[in-house]
């Protein structure tokens, strides 16, 4: 293994997946849904390989229709204009697509900020690009119990060496969605020290209590520098198809092509005619999908509560962050560990999404993309520990 990959080892979902499996515990640690997608768009799936569109490779950055369907649904939903022609590329997962970027845009010796706690791959990726991670840590609010962003730290964590800032709203682990102060106050920044803004927003769609997910690239002075980053896997409740995109200006997006062709080249045909279709689905789709979760939110976080958990209650995604100190714990990754053998739950220690470990000892991430007899079965679990 070479110098820049000491240390990756085996990624926590892997390892905490396979401790569910030996222990037959109820997996409540890798983020995927127990429910597949919409039964339409698995048969737009059957019916493309079946009628022999994308068992050939598809084109380099994706079918047509995909790609129109994506700039259709940024317009539809933000106002965003790209051209599917030369601002779109269609990825393998949003995990190519955060790879891709961080390959073609981080020159060695770059400094790339994130906010920590960060999901697994951004430090890998920036490893892999030579880049320099610079962590800009979420605390949670004394007043509110939301992990908030502090802007004067974010300032301060800029350098000459800054080449982009790696930005993922709504925010896993925490659940935290930015909101558009937040937003614009990162946009001024990037703006005023010209870098470029690398954003995950697989999780645009999962926003609850009535909270608004803004895209940054619609900022002043933003479409132009922002490389904005989704995915079907979780809009549509498909991880295993592995369909992701981007949306930059040509410039940004002809570079990240670059060097996702020789990463996977391209990836998931059948499937991306399927998540097309998905993409045009009508509002009232997108709009039960955010109710049913935010309903299996509140399931989840009453029960950590009920037993003795600190929770953080998200706004966004499907992952709830809680604190076990009040358990009397002191290790969240020792509890994550001992935690199927104990009580037949699965949750990922929030520590390993951290530099500064010792900000997110005590946390740990409970996913409730479950239904929910599973999710009052695990509550009941926990209440007994
Ligand atoms: N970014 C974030 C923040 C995620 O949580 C995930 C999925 N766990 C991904 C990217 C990867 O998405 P995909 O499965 O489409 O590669
Ligand atoms: N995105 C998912 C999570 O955060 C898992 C992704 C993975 O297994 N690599 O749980």
């Amino acid at each position: 293994l070479n110098r820049r990959l000491v240390g990756f080892g085996t990624t926590i979902f892997a390892e905490m997946s396979a401790l569910a499996a030996t222990t037959g515990s109820i997996n409540l640690g890798q983020g995927f849904p127990d429910t597949d997608g919409p039964e339409e768009i698995r048969e737009a799936a059957v019916r493309a390989l079946r009628e022999g569109r994308g068992n050939q490779y598809p084109p380099g950055p994706g079918v047509p229709e995909l790609r129109t369907a994506i700039t259709d649904h940024q317009q539809r939903r933000y106002g965003l204009a790209y051209d599917p022609d030369t601002e779109v590329l269609v990825t393998a997962g949003a995990t190519e697509a955060i790879a891709a970027a961080l390959l073609a845009l981080v020159e060695p010796g770059d400094e790339v900020i994130a906010l920590e706690p960060y999901y697994d791959s951004y430090a890998a990726c920036v490893a892999m690009a030579g880049g320099t991670r610079v962590p800009v840590t979420l605390r949670p609010d004394p007043a509110g119990g939301r992990f908030v962003l502090d802007l004067d730290e974010l300032r301060a964590a800029v350098t000459d060496r800054t080449r982009l800032i790696l930005l993922n709203t709504p925010h896993n682990p925490t659940g935290t969605v930015l909101t558009r102060e937040e937003l614009a106050a990162v946009a001024a920044l990037a703006v005023e020290r010209d870098l470029l803004v690398v954003t995950d927003e697989v999780y645009e769609h999962l926003v609850f209590d009535g909270a608004e997910h803004v895209p940054i690239a619609t900022f002043p002075g933003m479409r132009e520098r922002t490389v904005t980053i989704s995915s079907g896997g979780k809009t549509f409740s498909f991880t295993g198809w592995k369909v992701g995109w981007l949306t930059a200006p040509p410039a940004l997006t002809a570079a990240v092509r670059t060097a996702k062709q020789y990463l996977t080249y391209v990836a998931s045909g059948p499937f991306q005619y399927a998540v097309a279709e998905a993409l045009r689905l009508p509002d009232a789709y997108f709009d039960t999908l955010r109710a049913d979760l935010e309903g299996k939110r509140d399931v989840l976080a009453a029960g950590l509560a009920a037993a003795g958990f600190e929770v953080y209650r998200p706004r966004g995604t499907y992952f709830v962050t809680a604190d076990v100190a009040p358990l009397g714990e002191k290790d969240g990754v020792a509890f994550c560990r001992a935690l199927p053998e104990r009580c037949g739950v699965v949750a990922i220690p929030n520590a390993v999404f951290y530099d500064h470990a010792d900000a997110g000892r005590t946390q740990v991430r409970f996913a409730f993309c479950k239904k929910e007899a599973v999710l009052r079965e695990a509550a009941e679990r926990l209440a007994r520990l």
